[in-house]
C-alpha cells in the first residue's frame, strides 16, 4: 500500500481549519480487503469507510462475524468517544433530557398544530387531482364552476373527471411499486460510500452509518429505462401518457406507507417526541430513524430515489413524446431535461452530505416526508413539463435571446445552490471528522472552503461565517427558489399550473427558514445573535434600500 508523506509522519499534517478541535479518530474494525480512502486535497480528520463494497456485502460481513449492525445494535454507528456530554448535545438540540425521549414535552406545535396538519393532509392530495383535471380537461387552467353552476354540481363533476383521468390502473401500481422494488435492489447491491450522521442524543450520541449510492442507482436506472423503452417492454412515454393513473397510485401509496410507518413504529415501541395528538403525530411521524434490518435507512432511501428519479424520467418521457410527435424537442422541454438532471444529479452526487441535514437528524418519518417524497415532489413538480408536452410549441415559444437568458439564469442559480450547500455541509463534515471525498460530476469551483471563518459557540458548536454563508444566512434557499422560478418562466404565462411550484416553494421555504431560524436561535443563544450581527442578511446579500428601513428588515434581515 502506498503511503503518503503525511502518513509516514515525515510531513506535518495539513491543518485546513485551524482552530477547530479535531474529533478523535474513531477506530472500527473493517475487512482487511478494504483499502483506506486515498489522501484527498483536504484531509478528512478520520478516514472515511470503504467505498468499494455494497451495503449488502458489508452488512453480511458484520452479521457473519456475529456483530450487531444497524438500528437494533449498538454497533450501528460509532458513539462519539469524547467531546460534549450527551446532555450538552441534547441541550443544543433543544431536547429535554431526563424526560422520556418518546414524549414531546415542548408544548409547541408546528404547521398550525392538529388543525393545520389535518388540513394539509386532506387538502394536498385533493389539490393534486384538481390540478391534473385542470391539465386534462380545462386546457391547463384551474377548473372553475361555469356560470350558474352550483358548487355541489361542480364538485361532483370534478370527482367524476378525476376518476376518469386518473383511475389507478393495475399497470400503474405495477410500474410504481416495481420501480420502488428495483430501487431497493440497487440500494443494497450497487457500490457506494458510507457517511456518518449527526450524534443522536437520546441514544448515547450514537452516529448512524448511512450508505450512499444514489449516484450509481441514478445512472443504472437511466440505463434500465432505456432498455425497457428500446425493447418496448415499457415505453418511457407511459409516464406522460398515463400520468393520471400514476398520480393516483403515488397519492394512495404515500398515504398507505404513512400508515404502515406510523403503526409499525408504535408496534415496535420506536416512537420519538410524540405529543399524543394522533393527527399531528401522524403528520410529523413517529419514528426518527426507521431502518429495515439495519440495512436500509428509509428516510434516506425515500429522500432522493423516488421523488427526483421519477421527476427526471417524466421530463425524459416528455422529450421522447415530443420527438415522436413533432420530430424535434423544443428548447423549453430540453430546459426541463437539463434542470431536472441538474437537480437530481446534485442530490445524488452530494448524497453523503444529506445525512447531517435537518431532515435526516431531526424530522421524523411521517406523512410530511413520506407523502412528499412518494407523491408531492415527483407528481407536482412536473406540471411545467406536462404543460409543455400537452400544447403546441407556438403557445409557449420564446425568442432565442430569452431562451439563452433563462438557460444562463438556471445555471447561475444552480451554481450557487450547489456550492452553498456543499460549503456548509463539507464544513460540518470536516469539523466532525467525517468528511467523505467524492469526485462525482460536476465538481464546481468553491465547493469546499479553505480555512473558513466561523464562530465558536458556547454550546460546543460552530457557525460558518465565510463563503456564501458569510454573505447571507439562507442564500441557498434563494438559489433554489431562482432555479424553480426559471422552471416557471420557461413555460411563459399562458397557464398558471407551471407557476404552482415557485409559489408553493416560496411559501414552504419562507416557513422553513422561519422554523430553522427559531430552532437555531434556541440552540445557539447569544452566539446566534452574534452570527446575525456578523451576517445580517437572510436571503439576499445586498439590500436595494437602506439597511435600516422597515421593508429591508422584513425581507432581508429577519
Ligand atoms: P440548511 O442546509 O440551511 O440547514 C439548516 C441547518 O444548517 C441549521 O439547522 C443548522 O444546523 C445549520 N446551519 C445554519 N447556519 C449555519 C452556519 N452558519 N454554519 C454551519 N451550520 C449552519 O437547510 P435545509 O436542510 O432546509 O436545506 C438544504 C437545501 O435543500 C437547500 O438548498 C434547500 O433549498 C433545499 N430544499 C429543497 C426542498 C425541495 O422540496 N426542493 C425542500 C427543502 C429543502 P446545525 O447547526 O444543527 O448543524
Amino acid at each position: 500500500m502506498v503511503q503518503t508523506r503525511s502518513q509516514t509522519g515525515k510531513t506535518p499534517r495539513k491543518q485546513e481549519y485551524p482552530g477547530l478541535v479535531p474529533t478523535p479518530a474513531v477506530r472500527r474494525s473493517r475487512p482487511s480487503s478494504v483499502k483506506p480512502t486515498p489522501e484527498p486535497e483536504f484531509e478528512p480528520l478520520t478516514p472515511s469507510p470503504t467505498p468499494e463494497k455494497s451495503a449488502f456485502e458489508v452488512v453480511m460481513e458484520f452479521k457473519l462475524r456475529g456483530m450487531p449492525y444497524g438500528e437494533n445494535g449498538s454497533a450501528n454507528g460509532s458513539t462519539v468517544p469524547k467531546g460534549p456530554a450527551a446532555s450538552d448535545v441534547a441541550a443544543r438540540d433543544n431536547l429535554k433530557m431526563g424526560y422520556d425521549h418518546r414524549v414531546d414535552n415542548s408544548g409547541e406545535f408546528e404547521f398550525g398544530g392538529v388543525w393545520g396538519t389535518g388540513l394539509v393532509m386532506v387538502f394536498f392530495p385533493l389539490l393534486m387531482w384538481y390540478m391534473w383535471v385542470g391539465q386534462v380537461y380545462y386546457n391547463s387552467q384551474f377548473p372553475m364552476p361555469e356560470k350558474g353552476e352550483a358548487i355541489g354540481d361542480f364538485a361532483a363533476k370534478l370527482v367524476k373527471l378525476a376518476y376518469e383521468c386518473s383511475y389507478p390502473t393495475g399497470k400503474a401500481w405495477l410500474v410504481y411499486w416495481g420501480f420502488l422494488a428495483y430501487q431497493s435492489l440497487l440500494y443494497v447491491t450497487l457500490p457506494g460510500v458510507w457517511a456518518k450522521g449527526n450524534p443522536i442524543p437520546h441514544r448515547n450520541n450514537v452516529r448512524l452509518d448511512y450508505y450512499c449510492n444514489a449516484i450509481w442507482a441514478f445512472y443504472f436506472t437511466i440505463a434500465t429505462v432505456i432498455v425497457f423503452h428500446v425493447t418496448r417492454i415499457l415505453p418511457i412515454t407511459f409516464l406522460v401518457d398515463e400520468f393520471g393513473s400514476l398520480l393516483s397510485v403515488g397519492i394512495l401509496s404515500g398515504i398507505l406507507v404513512s400508515f404502515v410507518g406510523y403503526f409499525s413504529a408504535l408496534y415496535r415501541g420506536a416512537q420519538h417526541r410524540m405529543t399524543g395528538r394522533f393527527v399531528y403525530d401522524f403528520f410529523m411521524g413517529a419514528e426518527l430513524n426507521p431502518r429495515i434490518f439495519g440495512l436500509m435507512d428509509l428516510k434516506m432511501f425515500f429522500e432522493i430515489r423516488l421523488p427526483w428519479f421519477i421527476l427526471f424520467h417524466v421530463s425524459c418521457a416528455a422529450a421522447v413524446k415530443q420527438y415522436e410527435t413533432l420530430g424535434y424537442v423544443t428548447p423549453q422541454v430540453a430546459f426541463f431535461l437539463l434542470a431536472h438532471w441538474l437537480y437530481t444529479n446534485a442530490c445524488c452526487k452530494g448524497e453523503e452530505l444529506i445525512v447531517t441535514t435537518w431532515d435526516m437528524s431531526h424530522e421524523k418519518w411521517g406523512y410530511m416526508l413520506i407523502f412528499w417524497n412518494m407523491a408531492g415532489v415527483p407528481l407536482t413538480y412536473c406540471h411545467g413539463v406536462l404543460y409543455l408536452v400537452r400544447h403546441d410549441p407556438s403557445i409557449y415559444r420564446w425568442s432565442t435571446g430569452v431562451n439563452v437568458s433563462l438557460y444562463a439564469f438556471l445555471l447561475c442559480a444552480y451554481y450557487v445552490f450547489d456550492t452553498c450547500n456543499s460549503q456548509k455541509n463539507r464544513f460540518r463534515q470536516v469539523e466532525k471528522g467525517t468528511l467523505v471525498v467524492r469526485k462525482a460530476f460536476p465538481q464546481l469551483p468553491w465547493q469546499t472552503l479553505k480555512n473558513p471563518k466561523f464562530i465558536r459557540c458556547k454550546n460546543g458548536g460552530t457557525l460558518l461565517t465565510s463563503g456564501w454563508y458569510g454573505l447571507a444566512r439562507k442564500v441557498h434557499y434563494t438559489a433554489d427558489f431562482c432555479q424553480l422560478t426559471s422552471w416557471g418562466l420557461i413555460c411563459g404565462f399562458a397557464s398558471p399550473l407551471p407557476w404552482f411550484l415557485p409559489a408553493f416553494f416560496m411559501t414552504m421555504i419562507l416557513h422553513r427558514a422561519w422554523r430553522d431560524t427559531d430552532r437555531c436561535a434556541k440552540k445557539y443563544g447569544a452566539d446566534w445573535e452574534e452570527y446575525r450581527r456578523q451576517v445580517p442578511y437572510l436571503f439576499i446579500p445586498v439590500s436595494p434600500c437602506h439597511p435600516s428601513s422597515l421593508s429591508t428588515k422584513l425581507i432581508f434581515r429577519t
